[in-house]
């Protein structure tokens, strides 16, 4: 419709808005209780967390190193859980092994396509906490403590968690 025959006719005074075919999803009439369509966009900052998402988006996996007393964490901390200093970043080496797992036949909204799947904690020699992720292309069954795994990255990143996964190295 273009917005010339859009106006409303003045003349006319009657003019109607056009009915709906739509219908809606009635709970209770009374009180009533529909169901209503929402959704927003939500800017959101990852704030000191942002270089490790951004090295996942270039296959890096970062940790964090405390410079005053040399704890290391597999998963990266902005201040030091042992002395509270500030941290620095450190790339932890792609292939470490699993320290623990478990098999999830239930999952949050964004994996429960993907039951079952397993997560793993992978730790590194010299790094003094793990890393939770994903272990792929593997049957649970066949999943033990020790077991090699490296990192693999997605290809088109979208700066999350799940940005990196493992597989049997
Ligand atoms: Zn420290």
């Amino acid at each position: 419709m273009t917005r010339e025959e859009n106006k409303l006719p003045r003349e006319m005074g009657t003019a109607k808005l056009e009915e709906v075919e739509k219908g809606c999803v009635l709970y209770n009439l009374d009180p009533i209780i529909m169901k209503y369509h929402y959704e927003i966009d939500y800017i959101h900052s990852y704030g000191q967390d942002s270089p490790f998402f951004a090295g996942l988006s270039k296959g890096q996996l970062l940790g964090s190193r405390c410079p005053a007393c040399g704890s290391t964490f597999a998963t990266p901390r902005g201040h030091c859980m042992n002395c509270g200093a500030r941290t620095e970043w450190m790339e932890l080496p792609l292939e470490g092994k699993i320290h623990t797992y478990t098999t999830c036949y239930f999952g949050s909204e964004e994996f429960l396509n993907e039951t079952p799947f397993t997560l793993i904690l992978v730790e590194w020699p010299g790094v003094d906490t793990f890393f939770l992720s994903r272990l792929i292309g593997v049957d649970p069954k066949d999943v033990a403590i020790g077991m090699p795994v490296k990192a693999k990255f997605r290809r088109l990143s979208q700066f999350k968690p799940t940005d990196v996964y493992f597989v049997p190295a």
